[in-house]
């Protein structure tokens, strides 16, 4: 037995729903609002120019450090601001509506976002990953994706919309919160503040954006949102642990790497435009090479700061030794990480997954060409995957989905 497929668990999912009941919100709640947009939010109930600033301050740090669910509790601003603030507003997250969790500790959970009927609410995933030196949550960014690559269930979905910059960030407090993890304090500089003892330590330490949508694609939003995600007085989660993964929109990675500056992940898939254009369609507008140029450009890269090539492994389709050896010489000069991702079917798909064998080999001349091997560790962790492929709201995860979610936290 490979030490791969000796990584396959069986595992209970424990599955509640309804957790919580869709209500159509009646007011605008400032959970995840960008720090501008919140100031607005005060100048509309009379907060005047001066003080929103100090305002806005208050509110984050009750919202984020102190994980305040009501006004009341916030006691640094008075009687009636608070008063005026619950007329207009609410502090109201997003409703999960269904939870799974892993007896490994993976948790799925499904969350509600308005649509456009009231009784017909949008629905989004987020998954949590625990590992022993960092805890990652996967979070949403569309509801589907407009991209249809062909190996993606999200892109058999027809976009519904985007999520706005709040709903973004709201997903790390709902996580945050659901975990228990929201007042807990003090950033974490490295990973062995991790597993240090004495201090509680961060459940969610690192975001990364791979669950539905296009994030270069819902450009100003996700932006806006891993401001808020990474602002060092709230959430404060460093943009070097958070990587927002994209299928290649070129303009938009030049503009990420100069107006976001997060941890970046390119899902490439293949070496040739000739079946990159069959995978990932959106090749043929921006093909490979301008996509390597584009990913070279990308500021701040070194040896401590790379660039994650994601590669998800299809049987007779892109696993050949020869494949490896091109992926290998294409990212030559690019600091880089290269994430193998097995492919996880889903109902009506031709494609498979590579035999466990040939993504060992696969690894092993990635390994030999000096990338860390992402198929070596015992739980699988490093053989990733997607949570690119979350579509149905009732389905629960398999234990090939958990693995290639974890080995997809694995970014840095
Ligand atoms: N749209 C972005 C981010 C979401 S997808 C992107 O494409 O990068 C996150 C990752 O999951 C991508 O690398 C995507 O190619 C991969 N993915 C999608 N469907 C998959 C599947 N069925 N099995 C394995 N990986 C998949
Ligand atoms: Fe969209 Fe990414 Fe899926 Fe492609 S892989 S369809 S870009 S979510």
């Amino acid at each position: 037995m490979s030490s791969l497929a000796a990584t396959e668990i069986t595992t209970t999912f424990v599955e509640k729903r309804p957790l919580e009941r869709y209500a159509e919100p009646a007011q605008p709640s400032l959970v995840g609002m960008p720090r501008p947009t919140l100031a607005q939010a005060l100048a509309e109930v009379g907060v005047p120019e001066g003080q929103r600033r100090m305002r806005v301050q208050q509110i984050w740090h009750w919202l984020y450090v102190r994980g305040a669910k009501d006004f009341d509790a916030m006691t640094t601003l008075s009687k009636d601001l608070r008063a005026a603030l619950a007329r207009r507003f609410t502090l109201a997250r997003p409703p999960i509506a269904a939870e799974q969790i892993s007896v490994d500790g993976t948790r799925k959970w499904l969350v509600q976002l308005p649509g456009e009927r009231a009784e017909a609410p949008h629905e989004v995933e987020c998954v949590y990953i625990p590992e022993t030196d960092r805890g990652t949550l996967c979070i949403s960014n569309q509801v589907g994706c407009t991209l249809n690559c062909s190996f993606c269930h999200t892109g058999t979905q027809r976009l519904v919309r985007n999520l706005t910059a709040a709903e973004i960030a709201a997903q790390v407090v709902v996580a945050r919160d659901r975990l228990g993890d929201l007042a807990a304090t003090g950033e974490l500089s490295a990973p062995s503040d991790l597993a240090g003892g004495g201090e509680r330590r961060r459940l969610v330490s690192n975001v990364v954006m791979m669950g539905m949508g296009e994030p270069l694609y819902n450009f100003e939003a996700v932006r806006d949102g891993i401001n808020v995600i990474a602002d060092g007085d709230g959430l404060s989660i460093s943009k070097r642990r958070i990587t927002l993964s994209t299928s290649g929109v070129v303009p938009n990675i030049t503009r990420a790497g100069a107006e976001i500056g997060s941890m970046l992940a390119i899902s490439l898939h293949a070496v040739t435009d000739e079946l990159r254009n069959q995978l990932v369609p959106l090749n043929r507008k921006y093909p490979i090479a301008e996509l390597l140029e584009a990913c070279r450009n990308y500021p701040g890269l070194s040896n401590a700061r790379r660039i994650t090539f994601e590669y998800v492994m299809l049987k007779g389709v892109n696993d050949s030794l020869t494949d490896a050896k091109a992926l290998v010489r294409l990212l030559k000069g690019i600091p880089a990480k290269i994430n193998l991702i097995p492919f996880n079917p889903w109902p009506e798909t031709t494609y498979e997954c590579s035999d466990w064998d040939q993504i060992e080999k696969f690894s092993e001349v990635v390994f030999a060409a000096g990338y860390a091997s992402p198929v070596r560790t015992p739980r699988g962790r490093d053989i990733l995957a997607a949570c690119g492929q979350l579509k149905s709201a009732s389905e629960k995860l398999s234990a090939r989905e958990r693995l290639a979610l974890r080995a997809m936290a694995m970014t840095d």
